[in-house]
């Protein structure tokens, strides 16, 4: 619990929200600044800055709720689909450093645009290159301390 983060203040009651779900671990609520209607944030009770630092006990018990919410918000709200993201790391654009998850409900022709549409003009791999970098983050993977070996199960322990 961070006492300057304003969704640890939410998630104590100090600062007012429209919530839609809670449970011993997870807070949903309503985006201040939606980008659509029913937009809505969930988040981890525990002030946690970025994914990968989640326990998998809430990581577990984030994406249980966002699988039950989504189609609770999409019926609410009467839209076809939504984008559903995380903003992970200031760089991403995250603005509030404690986890949560976006779920943006989308409708037919509501002009907006594709997650992969996030990152610039994107990217070209040179020959090899996509073998090279799959092989890194692999090697990556072996040399986090949380996770054994390529595709490790050990980093789901
Ligand atoms: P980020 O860019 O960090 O992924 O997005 C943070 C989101 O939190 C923004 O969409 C913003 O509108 C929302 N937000 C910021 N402050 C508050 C607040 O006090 N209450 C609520 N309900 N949402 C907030
Ligand atoms: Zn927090």
């Amino acid at each position: 619990m961070s006492d300057t983060c304003i969704f640890c203040r939410i998630v104590k009651g100090s600062i007012s929200a429209h919530k839609v779900y809670e449970d011993d671990l997870v807070l949903a609520f309503l985006d201040i600044h939606p980008s659509a209607v029913g937009h809505i944030l969930i988040v981890p009770k525990v002030h946690v800055a970025r994914v990968e630092d989640l326990t998998e006990k809430d990581s577990l018990a984030l994406f249980r709720v966002l699988r039950k919410l989504v189609g609770d918000v999409q019926r609410a709200v009467e839209s076809q689909a939504s984008t559903i993201g995380i903003n992970n790391g200031p760089e991403s654009g995250q603005e509030i450093p404690h986890v949560h998850i976006h779920i943006i409900p989308r409708f037919r022709n509501d002009h907006g645009g594709v997650i992969q549409s996030v990152s610039g003009k994107g990217y070209r791999y040179r020959d090899m290159e996509m073998h090279e970098i799959a092989e890194k983050i692999k090697k990556s993977a072996g040399l986090n301390r949380r996770c054994g070996s390529d595709l490790a199960p050990s980093c789901f322990s």
